[in-house]
């Protein structure tokens, strides 16, 4: 028998797929020299201050659980942050909750409100663990795919075309993973509409709002009516560079968090006290360092962009998170194929689109939080990979 027929599994967890995306990386650990431009994360180390409040916590002796809900002083830090960038308000008390990553507040919004078969529009290409989350939740996810002719930007009427008597919620991730995506002002007051039509919650991911490079942040929430039917999950993970804190928090109705609480304080208990500690440093004096990391990405973006339309991967300008989604159509290869023959041949580690649903076929995601230096030698790889099946024009 083997790990992955064990009879003791169950059933529904026994169907759900690994994430495609941990294979490339087994893959490109077995090899050397590899330059990864596949993980979705900063190439940052935490900035300085944070480390040294949490350190600083532990020396003080605070090493217990905090409130169920994360501690007091952070939830007001969030609160604070979120009203004076986001223009949304929401009480420390009883509107916010501290989690173990954007992941887990996912996870248990999704518990606390679906109901048996109820569904959730997701839009795709998406973060791989949405459809899982709602999965496990015992949602049914309900697929529109987003398209390249509107820069990945979905459509209100695909929306709509897709809700049924038993949709319940729409999941929305604007800057976008994996595409770089992002709704403005415009484009959510269409699905807003939409939203309040058919009465319906959305859980709004916007772990990238710091990371939009050119235009001005709208948060999901802060358009007209939607603070009573938003779910806003976010974290530390991106623009702070704290992925291995593990810490993120869910703000919206009262009623909601009240429910999602319940959840977290039977299964988790609380955050990890000396990174709650952390992330309140993090909010108080941490912003300076954002600017300037989120100055480096917007660089590092152009450049990135450039170098892959020149070469015949041809993308649009994304307008925020750290990723790019070039078209591999031309090269007549999957997306697997494509990146598989990549990391072979030139030692480039990127991530096949269709590991992020059916319509990121024919597409790559390539994260440009890596050093220029990295980025420039990648770039210089992959146009050779490309020259060598006679793709780039050297006219
Ligand atoms: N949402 C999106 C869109 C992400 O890309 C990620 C991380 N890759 C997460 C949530 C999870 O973040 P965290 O580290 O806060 O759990």
């Amino acid at each position: 028998m083997t790990e992955s027929d064990n009879h003791f599994v169950a059933d529904h967890i026994q169907d759900l797929k690994p994430s495609g995306i941990r294979r490339f990386f087994d893959l490109a650990s077995q090899m050397d020299n590899v330059i990864s431009l596949g993980v979705g994360e900063p190439d940052f180390v935490t900035p300085w201050n944070v480390i040294e409040a949490s350190y600083h916590s532990l020396e003080q002796g605070y090493t217990a659980y905090t409130a169920n809900a994360g501690l007091f002083e952070l939830r007001e830090a969030v609160s604070n942050f979120l009203a004076t960038e986001y223009h949304v308000s929401y009480r420390a008390e009883d509107q916010l909750l501290i989690t173990v990553g954007a992941s887990q507040a996912i996870d248990v919004a999704f518990r606390a409100i679906l109901n048996p078969g109820e569904e959730v529009i997701v839009i795709e290409p998406s973060f791989v663990s949405y459809i899982p989350a709602i999965e496990l939740a015992g949602g049914k996810p309900v697929v529109v795919e987003a398209e390249e002719t509107f820069e990945f930007k979905v459509q209100k009427e695909q929306i709509e075309a897709a809700i049924t008597p038993n949709t319940k919620a729409i999941l929305l991730c604007s800057p976008n993973n994996p595409t770089g995506a992002s709704l403005d002002e415009q484009d959510l007051r269409a699905i807003a509409g939409v939203v309040k039509e058919h009465d319906l919650v959305v859980v709004s991911d916007e772990i990238y709002a710091d990371l939009l490079y050119d235009d001005v942040y709208t948060s999901f929430a802060s358009i007209d009516g939607m603070i009573d039917r938003t779910i806003l999950i976010s974290g530390f993970s991106k623009s702070f560079a704290m992925t291995g804190w593990r810490l993120g928090y869910a703000a919206g109705p009262a009623s909601i968090i009240k429910a999602m609480t319940k959840i977290h304080q039977y299964t988790i208990m609380c955050a990890p006290t000396m990174a709650q500690y952390g992330a309140l440093e993090a909010l108080k004096n941490g912003r300076v360092k954002v600017q300037e990391m989120k100055n480096s990405y917007r660089q590092r973006r152009n450049y990135v962009v450039k170098a892959l339309n020149d070469m015949g991967l041809t993308c649009h300008l994304p307008g925020g998170a750290f990723y790019v989604f070039p078209s591999i159509k031309a090269t007549g290869m999957t997306s697997e194929a494509f990146a598989e023959a990549l990391l072979e041949d030139q030692r480039v580690a990127v991530v096949p689109g269709n590991v992020f649903g059916a319509s990121g076929e024919g597409y790559i995601r390539c994260s440009y939080a890596a050093s220029m230096k990295q980025l420039a030698e990648a770039m210089k790889r992959m146009r050779e990979f490309m020259k060598k099946m006679n793709l780039v024009d050297e006219s």
